[in-house]
């Protein structure tokens, strides 16, 4: 099953997809609400007439109230390419590298991203898979990690790698506006038994930039949400982007990084394709 944030002409309201048509979720007045119902009055919300999948209009599936949790360098073959773009030993994380991005980032699947060449000259892309939190939990057991996810979507953590470095602290150069794209859709978990077995690659204009698979991940989801549960509470609609494999602009020689026109498309396997334009305004 895949879920959206859609409208057609009114206000966003959450929906289910069947075949090539979108339903609306009766009841819950967004994705988010829905998914903090049991499981019991989920499997009760009854839809409504289908709209075809064209001709409605996709949202970021869920705006979480509180920050995009993010993963650091959980990606073997991203913790090599940086380690030797900063010219520095491989030093392998012991524990998850966590960051966040702030939810004024988010941006829409489909929609142009508009980002200043006044605030950085160094929009890098990263492909990742984002997991959506099913349930409030806390202190979660690894083994039984995977029954607190809701579901799987597609997520590009653009990165302005100048304020990133210039703050040391990730947060400011993570959190622009429109450098969260997220979508199209959530694929339910029950879709995706093995979150640690999909095909996960990047282009930009058509040319493959990161080609990966999940499997490659240095804390697995489960192990994700075993470390960030512990002792903090993870609610409905959390989302937790687990990190960009290689193939990132920055490592590149020479560093490449996303410019005016650019077309952007994140595919994971099982899940889809996110596609967003760039439109970058030159340095003032
Ligand atoms: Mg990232």
């Amino acid at each position: 099953m895949r879920y959206v944030t859609f409208s057609s002409g009114g206000a966003a309201v959450p929906g289910v997809i069947e075949k090539d048509a979108v339903h609306p979720l009766v009841g819950p007045a967004s994705l988010t609400g829905f998914i903090g119902l049991s499981r019991e009055r989920r499997a009760a919300v009854e839809i409504g007439p289908g709209l075809a999948l064209e001709s409605v209009r996709l949202s970021a599936p869920v705006r979480p109230a509180k920050n995009v949790f993010c993963v650091g360098r959980n990606y073997l073959g991203h913790a090599e390419e940086i380690a030797r773009a900063q010219n520095r030993p491989l030093d392998l994380p012991k524990v998850p590298a966590f960051f966040t991005k702030a939810p004024s980032a988010i941006a829409d699947p489909g929609q142009t991203l508009h980002l200043s060449g006044a605030v950085s000259c160094e929009y890098d892309w990263e492909a990742e898979l984002a997991v959506v939190i099913g349930e409030r939990c806390k202190d979660v057991e690894q083994e039984r990690a995977l029954d607190v996810v809701f579901g799987y979507t597609c997520l590009c953590d653009v990165t302005a790698r100048d304020l990133q470095r210039a703050h040391q602290q990730w947060f400011k150069g993570k959190s622009l506006d429109e450098t969260c794209p997220i979508g199209p859709w959530i694929v339910e978990a029950a879709d995706i038994p093995d979150p640690q077995a999909l095909d996960i690659a990047l282009t930009i204009n058509g040319v493959t930039k990161q080609s990966s698979n999940t499997q490659q991940m240095i804390f697995s989801v489960a192990s994700i949400i075993a470390h960030l549960s512990r002792g903090m509470t993870l609610e409905p609609g959390d989302v937790i982007a687990t990190g960009t494999p290689d193939g990132v602009g920055m490592a590149r020689t020479p560093p490449e990084f996303l410019q005016d026109g650019d077309r952007i498309e994140v595919e994971i396997q099982q899940i889809g394709v996110l596609r967003n334009a760039v439109a970058l305004t030159p340095p003032a």
